[in-house]
């Protein structure tokens, strides 16, 4: 038991729980309070439920996420109200979608309730989507449509995060950063995988010291080396093949914990 606790508080793991609190709190709190989805808006939102369908581990074989997109993708416009009815229709429908209760963290647990929580679990699922979509893991046919686009799971949360991500200031942020360093010109699913490595590093970097860093999770250039000693070469630089290893690793569906859900 003691040894599971120092494990959580040492180690560096995906948590399912962190994955379903993200999407839940992303599809019941961000789309659902658009006040109307139409144009480029409803492209984000059909590329985004398309990954989602496509790549998001929900247990038990739940159809929740691909009901909502076949819904959606008949449509030019609706209003957050009408994207919040179906999703809560479909939870009803489909229950039980998600394990825990809402806004519950494991990995992505602040020290205090106002520290870390979602935006945290929003980089964990995309970092996990890339990685899965890298792996191949294709949960079903769907995804042939577009996985000869390398850059699929990068667009989508672009759109996602430019359209729907609650933090204004971040979103500007990462939609510049994601022009400066060429988002879209990855050319395949592992340079994806790294792109959004390299930009979280970067995003690091600028928060480190912030008012909004938990002092018991200081901002990082990830891995630490305690989690991964072969990320680094002896000059301190980024051996980018064992990042890449490491990552593929730690996002794998294989990798997910189970902890704190039924
Ligand atoms: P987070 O940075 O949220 O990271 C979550 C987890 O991902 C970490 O615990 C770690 O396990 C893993 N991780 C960390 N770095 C990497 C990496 N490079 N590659 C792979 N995995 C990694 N806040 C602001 O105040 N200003 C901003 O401009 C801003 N922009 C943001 C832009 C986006 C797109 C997002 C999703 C969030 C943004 N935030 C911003 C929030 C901020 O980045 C953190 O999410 C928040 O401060 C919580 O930090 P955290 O310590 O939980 O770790």
């Amino acid at each position: 038991e003691e040894q599971l606790e120092m494990s959580k508080k040492t180690g560096d793991y995906l948590y399912q729980l962190d994955l379903e609190s993200a999407l839940r709190y992303s599809i019941n709190h961000e789309i659902s309070l658009m006040k109307s989805i139409d144009g480029e808006k409803m492209e984000a939102l059909h590329k985004y439920l398309a990954v989602l369908a496509a790549y998001f581990p929900l247990r038990r074989h739940n159809v929740y996420l691909e009901i909502i997109r076949d819904v959606v993708e008949k449509k030019n416009a609706m209003t957050g109200e009408e994207f919040s009815q179906l999703a809560k229709t479909t939870e009803e429908e489909m229950s039980p979608v998600y394990s825990g209760a809402p806004r519950q963290w494991i990995g992505c647990k602040g020290s205090t309730d106002s520290y870390r929580g979602y935006p945290c679990g929003l980089w964990t699922m995309f970092h996990m989507l890339t990685v899965n979509f890298a792996l191949e893991h294709n949960k079903s046919f769907v995804t042939q449509t577009f996985s000869q686009d390398p850059a699929a799971v990068l667009r989508a949360m672009h759109g996602y995060i430019g359209t729907f991500f609650g933090c204004a200031d971040c979103a500007a942020h990462f939609v510049e950063m994601a022009g400066t360093n060429k988002i879209f010109d990855v050319r395949t699913k592992d340079e994806a995988v790294l792109w959004l490595w390299r930009a979280h590093n970067q995003v690091n970097a600028r928060l480190s010291g912030d008012d909004t860093e938990d002092p018991e999770h200081r901002k990082i250039q990830y891995p630490a080396a305690k989690h991964c000693p072969t990320c680094r070469h002896v000059n301190n630089s980024w051996n980018e093949e064992e990042v890449l290893r490491y990552l593929k690793f730690k996002y794998s569906y294989n990798s997910i914990k189970f902890d704190g859900i039924s």
